[in-house]
């Protein structure tokens, strides 16, 4: 009998805990939801200049705190880290080069959170040998779309919640970040974003496209020479 009770109490509490686990994440979840539009409400216009200072900054990023030189690169880099961090619902980058750790982490932990990450970047990346963000990227689930095309897919932009654009010069490499006179632009302007959100969305759509095309391609192949062979059989 009191095995019976101790039992019922065991599958009470854990109901308990359970539900209370659930509550404590939906109330985080809309608190964030709610903090991403009240950021979208607040104009944004945000310049940051990379320069050939930024290399000084570099040893001091592991303490992920800013020197306070000015256009410190590292206050920069945190600066986009949050950006990264506050996406909700969708983040699209299309990015020419990207192999920075600190970025491709903050790509992954959105992805992990929910949201829907969806990224573009030039073939010649993927081929690069120090392309451990796109591994990265690949083992968390996330598929860059990349094609070889007849012009380099050049875009530097990204944006959060179709709300708010990351754009400029530089390439999301350290490299870039820590030695090369660079700039970036984060807006909410909405005349500023829609173009790039109808943009990305373009690219997307024309790869996809291409993908098929290929892919339809290498079939009607297989399907010629598959018949070709039969017609030589008869013959
Ligand atoms: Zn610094």
């Amino acid at each position: 009998m009191w095995m019976k009770a101790i039992v019922i109490t065991s599958g009470i509490l854990i109901s308990e805990a359970i539900w209370q686990m659930y509550n404590a994440y939906k109330r985080s979840r809309r608190k964030a939801v709610s903090d991403g539009k009240a950021r979208h409400k607040r104009k944004i216009f945000e310049v940051m200049f990379f320069s050939k200072e930024s290399a000084r900054c570099r040893p001091h990023i592991d303490l992920n705190a800013p020197c306070g030189r000015k256009d410190c690169a590292v206050e920069h880099l945190r600066k986009l880290v949050q950006y990264l961090d506050s996406a909700t619902e969708t983040l699209d980058v299309c990015m020419y080069f990207f192999t920075c750790p600190l970025l491709a982490t903050a790509i992954v932990r959105a992805h992990k959170r929910g949201v829907l990450v969806r990224m573009v970047v030039d073939e010649s990346m993927a081929r690069n040998g120090d392309s451990q963000a796109t591994k990265r990227f690949y083992h968390n689930g996330i598929k860059p779309k990349m094609k070889q095309l007849d012009t380099l897919m050049h875009h530097k932009f990204a944006i959060i919640d179709k709300a708010l654009l990351i754009t400029g010069s530089v390439n999301w490499t350290m490299s870039a970040f820590f030695g090369n006179f660079e700039s970036l632009f984060v807006t909410n302007e909405q005349a500023a974003v829609m173009p790039f959100v109808n943009e990305f969305e373009r690219i997307w759509t024309m790869l996809d496209s291409i993908n098929a095309e290929q892919s339809n391609a290498v079939t009607n192949t297989n399907i010629n020479s598959n018949s070709n062979t039969g017609k030589d059989t008869l013959t």
